[in-house]
């Protein structure tokens, strides 16, 4: 997180908004949850899991929903 989701003041990797005090740490954790799950999934895709991948989306989807977690989400069940 490059930006305080309150204020949009740059965070430099600080866990609490210079600006507005937030404390952000619980929020950053949960995006590297999401990161770690997303990378997790493309390895299960890459190794022929695709099932694997879609419950670990799915998880991911629940703590950091992003555009990649989407998009990967399509790859793996196709509308
Ligand atoms: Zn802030």
């Amino acid at each position: 997180m490059e930006r305080c989701p309150i204020c949009r003041a740059g965070l430099n990797g600080a866990e609490t908004c210079r600006r507005c005090r937030a404390e952000l740490a619980t929020v950053q954790a949960l995006e590297r949850l999401g990161r770690h799950l997303v990378g997790s999934a493309m390895i299960r895709l890459a190794t022929g899991d695709p099932a694997g991948a879609g419950r670990l989306l799915a998880r991911a989807r629940l703590v950091h929903a992003t555009p990649a977690v989407a998009a990967l989400s399509g790859l793996v069940k196709p509308s």
